[in-house]
């Protein structure tokens, strides 16, 4: 079936802190068109994270040699752990017409700037609302010990440098009316692409008569 939707590549990055993850959580349920792409790291699973769904946890050497098989669109090193984003879930989210969500780094994000076409890409940078929340969640999030949090600060205030390099910069304020203006945007991009194609198709129908 057309929906008249075209894949997108959607990519949010933020530093750790912002409320990212409850904001994609919250985007994927609000648009039901979108499918999160799901990272493989070699970090530890906290707690509350789920194989598979969270992450696909494996052993750095097992993340090393998917690298070498050429099984990622995308690698970068956090806090001295892998992340990588597996090709396999654009094919599948374009399967079902979805949209794909990336929730990664600027690093990933420029990666993935170099390989797909400026269009198919719609990216926002999520900020926190100040540098006492981004610390306050940080510690609230007690998942954390303390060298880890200064570690995650000092790379959030890192991160935040690379803000301008994003189409879209949104300041984190309340995660609903954030995913709202999400939702809005790339609702806008379909519109868009939609007239386009519409334009295309009515000039041909008048050069061809
Ligand atoms: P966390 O350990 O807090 O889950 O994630 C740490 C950072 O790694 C976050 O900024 C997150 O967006 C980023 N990240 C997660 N998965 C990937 C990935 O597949 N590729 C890249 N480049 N970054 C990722």
């Amino acid at each position: 079936m057309n929906t008249g939707i075209e894949s997108k590549l959607i990519i949010i990055s933020s530093p750790s802190g912002a409320g990212k993850t409850t904001l994609c959580k919250l985007l994927i349920k609000k648009m039901s068109n979108i499918s999160l792409s799901i990272s493989y790291t070699s970090r530890n699973k906290r707690l509350n994270e789920i194989n598979g769904k969270d992450y696909f946890f494996v052993t750095r050497k097992k993340f090393v040699n998917l690298k070498k098989k050429n099984f990622f669109i995308e690698t970068a090193t956090n806090f001295n752990n892998l992340y990588g984003s597996p090709f396999k879930n654009i094919a599948s989210s374009k399967k079902k017409n979805n949209h794909i969500l990336f929730d990664i780094d600027w690093k990933g994000a420029r990666k993935i700037r170099s390989k797909y076409k400026k269009d198919d890409i719609i990216d926002f940078f999520i900020l926190p609302p100040s540098k006492s929340e981004l610390k306050k969640r940080l510690v609230k999030r007690g998942t954390d010990n303390k060298k880890e949090i200064n570690l995650r600060l000092s790379y959030a205030i890192d991160e935040m440098k690379h803000y301008s390099e994003y189409k879209y910069v949104l300041v984190n304020e309340k995660v609903q009316s954030t995913v709202k203006d999400i939702k809005k945007i790339i609702e806008y991009h379909q519109l868009i692409l939609n007239q386009k194609k519409f334009l295309k198709s009515k000039l041909k129908k008048i050069i061809d008569t």
